[in-house]
């Protein structure tokens, strides 16, 4: 009795193993699934997931997630395949021992610093306080390129860390002095009135990494022909995005005004999204000079460009 009671509860657990590792219902489609937030550096991933099932059969599902903390605890657990996320985060989780590769660039340029209408260079910003998303990002980097121009440090500043949907209304309110962060929150502080822009990121730091297209070393390996698939159709999906193509993704996906979407959507690019050694080498640069992290992952252990 034991005996078939174990058995059918097995054939069970197989039958469903069966379903979470096959084909999807809907034919003979394979998932990859990729984590995002809803903000304008994520924009290549989301065309892409319109694009790719048409051209290739390999579907894409989008798992939206709230924050960066949330939506790494499930790139860093295997519970999606893959994430666009801020570069420096993915390489903090890849130099604590976690699987992952960068394939490619989330986007190019498309932060800018903000800051309240009474400042007026970077000088002005020694004492006051400035919001950034999280220490391991490239507007932390920012924050320290844009503060060397006046031979400051990060030392000079306060600095918090606050969630993006919170720094226009706190910069409107006084209780901060600028912020940089993740689009289209810079452009929205701008659009309330609230601040201005001090820097564009190519301002201060030409081909500046921000977030990067990630997939877990697992997904890679289970699966390297769709996962040559979709770096393809995403680089490509990049190429196509011009700023009409992007403001049409970005009104899909991101509820936000059209005035906010022009705004952010000109400092911002999509085409050409490898990241080259070159590129990366700078980014590990910064991240040790500032204090991210004293030994950033190599570029040939992080990044795969060879699919
Ligand atoms: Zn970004």
């Amino acid at each position: 009795m034991k005996k078939r009671i174990l058995a059918s509860a097995l054939s069970a657990v197989l039958a469903l193993s069966a379903v979470s590792c096959g084909k999807t219902d809907s034919g003979d489609a394979n998932t990859i699934k990729i984590a995002y937030l809803p903000i304008t550096h994520s924009l290549a991933v989301l065309e892409e997931a319109e694009e790719l099932e048409k051209s290739s059969g390999l579907k894409v599902e989008l798992v939206k997630y709230g924050s960066w903390s949330e939506l790494l605890d499930a790139l860093n657990s295997n519970r999606v395949d893959g994430a666009s996320v801020l570069i420096e985060l993915a390489m903090k989780s890849k130099q604590e021992g976690i699987g992952l590769k960068a394939v490619a660039l989330g986007h190019r340029d498309g932060n800018v610093i903000i800051v309240s209408n009474d400042i007026g260079s970077a000088a002005d910003l020694k004492g006051k306080t400035f919001a950034i998303p999280h220490r391991q990002s490239s507007h932390n980097i920012l924050l320290n390129d844009a503060l060397a121009t006046a031979g400051l440090t990060i030392n000079d500043v306060n600095v918090t860390e606050l969630a993006p949907t919170e720094m226009p209304s706190a910069l409107a309110s006084g209780q901060i002095d600028g912020y940089c962060v993740a689009e289209p929150f810079g452009a929205m502080g701008v659009s309330l009135g609230a601040g201005k822009v001090l820097f564009s990121s190519e301002e201060l730091w030409e081909d500046s990494l921000c977030c990067g297209l990630v997939l877990t070393d697992k997904y890679i390996d289970e699966h390297y022909e769709d996962a040559k698939t979709f770096v393809e159709g995403y680089k490509e999906a990049g190429n196509k995005l011009d700023k009409e193509a992007a403001k049409e993704v970005a009104k899909k996906y991101l509820s936000q005004s059209d005035e906010v979407l022009d705004i952010s959507l000109q400092w911002i690019s999509y085409n050409d999204l490898e990241i080259t050694e070159d590129i990366y080498n700078t980014l590990a640069e910064k991240v040790k000079e500032y204090g991210l992290s004293d030994a950033p992952p190599a570029y040939e252990d992080f990044v795969k460009n060879d699919f």
